[in-house]
């Protein structure tokens, strides 16, 4: 089946709201892609405007965080949208702080959720039994990685580490895509949280961006894992390595090794699971990358 994207210009799925300030006369446009506000994608919601701006914040559920600057008078913010969201609306509240003014301007961006209505494809996997039953001593442990990993992975930093886009860690073919349904021994689980990157045991795995490691530790089911802040809210984990080469509060570049492939915890063979969060939200971390493709080191924060 031929997809309709092909044929009709990108253009007609970006949705539009024009917005004039009276006082001014500038133009202020804000733009996204209506055809990315889906379940467990990221959305770019653009400010443009001719106006030159002290700031320009964006309040998002219960966060408040800066806008980046990528050209002259384009700014951008980056809205993770939950695999499980059932709201019909994410409004995007957009506080413009021009220079010389004491209040801001509120723009509103109403990011309609379209439900695809496809059910994700089924992963069948055979494990054994230790890794999908568990004793409640088991259970304990595996409650308490997942509130360190929870608490690692709602890191917020406002300040952002970063200037270039994402890069996938380790070359390799994705073996199992986000949001697969798992069944595990044939009961259903919770859908996949990241992607799983097929690659040879010990190949080096590169941090996706700057950032800080929040957490570097041997988890029950992720195995040897690293959870990288990379600040602005965004996060990225890499599980089931065979080594980590790198602690807790130190600080990666862009590429630098963190560790190597392997297989520990809950996995059929040596591959890297690789998971991204924007504010807390589970996203599709190949949307990441694509998202933060136009982010270059002239990009700031205003
Ligand atoms: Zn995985």
């Amino acid at each position: 089946m031929a997809s309709k994207k092909n044929v009709i210009p990108a253009l007609i799925f970006v949705a539009c709201l024009v917005l004039i300030l009276p006082a001014h006369g500038a133009g202020i446009q804000v733009t996204w892609d209506s055809d990315a506000v889906v379940p467990g994608s990221i959305v770019m919601v653009s400010v443009t405007t001719a106006q030159d701006l002290a700031a320009c914040e964006a309040v998002v559920g219960p966060d408040r965080f800066p806008l980046v600057k990528v050209k002259d008078d384009r700014y951008v913010a980056l809205v993770g949208i939950d695999l499980g969201e059932k709201k019909e609306i994410i409004p995007v509240d957009l506080d413009l702080f021009p220079f010389g003014e004491e209040t801001p301007y509120r723009l509103r961006a109403d990011l309609e959720v379209r439900q695809t209505g496809e059910k994700p494809p089924v992963q069948n996997l055979s494990l054994p039994t230790g890794m999908v039953e568990f004793s409640p001593e088991r259970l304990k442990r595996i409650r308490k990685d997942n509130a360190e990993l929870g608490k690692s992975l709602a890191a917020r930093t406002r300040a952002r580490f970063w200037d270039e886009g994402f890069l996938l860690p380790v070359p390799g073919r994705i073996s199992a895509e986000f949001g697969v349904r798992r069944v595990l021994n044939g009961q259903e689980r919770a859908p996949h949280s990241g992607v799983d990157i097929a690659a040879n045991q010990g190949t080096p795995i590169q941090a996706s961006n700057h950032g800080v490691v929040v957490l570097a530790e041997d988890l029950y089911l992720m195995g040897k894992t690293v959870v990288l802040d990379h600040g602005w809210g965004v996060n990225t984990l890499y599980g089931h390595l065979e080594g980590i080469s790198v602690s807790e509060g130190e600080e990666v570049n862009r590429g630098n090794t963190i560790g190597t492939v392997g297989a520990t915890g809950r996995a059929t063979g040596p591959h890297l699971h690789f998971g991204a969060y924007i504010r807390g939200i589970k996203v599709d971390p190949l949307k990441l990358i694509e998202a933060t493709r136009e982010f270059s080191s002239s990009g700031q924060v205003p």
